[in-house]
């Protein structure tokens, strides 16, 4: 048997996400026009007529850890630089429709042309780590450094999972973007020019401190003493002016929530339950588990190896359940794990589902362009300097979360 929920409107106390501390934002983000029902079992093939309608005008990207459901209906997967990419390299599409959450689909705005116009199939789809470096809190901090003498000697670097106004702040500050497959790239281009990694110069990492220390610490060899975290909410980070600096590294306190969940325990159950097993992480996930892994990659990196294993191998994978459960399913002779024991996806990701996606697709069909992604012209031209500070470093950077 079932039924449809209906919240009682006499007594609006449950809420479907959070704890009624906002209660516009926590009820998510309404579609104007008809959203269809998650039951409606003609789905799969409204979507599949909209997009055939639309033919070439429309280009679908989904990221790799999209469900299943909208992956069907994506022309090219991939991790968010290599979909934005993709996205600039098809000028006759007039709709780019980006499954993946805002940050993304702003990067897609940015690369590609005016007349190209990017959709967000639910506004409610936004990145919990991107947000948790917000522009007014950089610039008081950036203000801050300046006010301790050390903005001189410290290069901006943020991550691509970030906003384009944390971009456009880089652009603006000599710094540039990365991605988590360039990131040793990128620190040692910051580092050159200000004396080089055995000098006293600094970089500002926003906002995974998991991605800055690893890199820090893995690949150019510093150790954990000349990494600070920088946390927002306290006077100079939580820092005194002399520790911040003999930093090398001062680090956003920020982190994703879906990588922040694995722990070194996860690892070392998992060797005990199944010997021989080999783990390959994200590098977002907190030191100790990537120190405690086999392999630490990209999802580009981490579907290459997968890929490449000889059946019968066993792999603990510790990156977003969707791109896990797809990697299970697709090599049913390899054994796949999930390294955590509970279930979670991202939820930001999960937004996008696929009654949004057949009413973002239907709503273009009908004329209307809903929940476009636009980024202001300045911030986009700042934004640019720092992406193509990116795509100018000696290796290629095609991977990332
Ligand atoms: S997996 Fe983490 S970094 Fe990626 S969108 Fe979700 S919260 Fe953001």
């Amino acid at each position: 048997m079932s039924a449809t929920f209906t919240e009682p409107a006499e007594s609006p106390a449950l809420l479907l996400l959070g704890q009624r501390r906002d209660l516009l934002s926590e009820r998510g983000v309404d579609c104007p026009g008809d959203l269809p029902a998650p039951s409606d079992p003609d789905l799969v093939e409204r979507a599949r007529k909209a997009k055939e309608k639309l033919g070439d005008r429309v280009f679908v990207l989904g990221h790799h850890y999209q469900r299943d459901e909208v992956i069907q209906f994506a022309d090219v997967t991939g991790d968010s630089f290599k979909l934005a990419r993709d996205a600039q390299n098809r000028p006759e599409a007039e709709f780019i429709v980006f499954c993946g959450v805002h940050f993304m689909a702003e990067s897609a705005d940015i690369l590609t042309s005016d007349e190209q116009q990017v959709v967000l199939p639910d506004m409610a789809a936004g990145c919990s780590m991107a947000d948790m470096a917000d522009i007014n809190q950089v610039e008081d901090a950036w203000a801050q450094l300046a006010e301790a003498g050390i903005t001189d000697r410290t290069i901006p670097i943020t991550y691509m999972n970030s906003t384009a106004a944390l971009k456009a702040f880089c652009g603006r500050h000599r710094g540039a973007v990365c991605t988590s497959s360039n990131s040793e790239t990128a620190l040692r281009w910051a580092f050159d020019q200000i004396g080089g990694v055995e000098g006293d110069g600094k970089v500002f990492f926003f906002p995974d401190q998991h991605l800055g220390r690893n890199t820090a610490v893995l690949k150019l060899g510093m150790s954990l003493d000349d990494c600070v975290v920088w946390d927002p909410r306290k006077p100079l980070g939580g820092n005194t002016v002399e520790q911040l600096a003999a930093a090398r590294m001062i680090l956003w306190k920020g982190h994703c929530s879906v990588h922040g969940r694995f722990r070194k325990e996860n690892v070392d159950a998992l060797r005990e339950r199944v010997p021989g097993i080999t783990v390959i992480v994200h590098p977002e996930c907190a030191h100790d588990v990537v120190n405690a892994a086999d392999m630490v990659g990209s999802t580009e990196y981490i579907i290459k190896a997968i890929e490449a294993a000889e059946p019968g191998t066993a792999w603990a994978i510790g990156t977003e359940l969707n791109l896990v459960r797809r990697l299970a399913n697709a090599h049913p002779d390899k054994q796949i794990h999930f390294l955590e024991d509970t279930v979670c996806f991202c939820s930001t990701m999960n937004r996008i589902d696929l009654p949004h996606l057949v009413w973002a697709l239907e709503s273009l069909v009908a004329g209307e362009v809903p929940n476009r992604i636009v980024v202001d012209t300045q911030t986009q031209a700042e934004a640019k300097v720092a992406l193509d500070r990116m795509l100018a470093l000696p290796a290629p950077a095609p991977a990332n979360d």
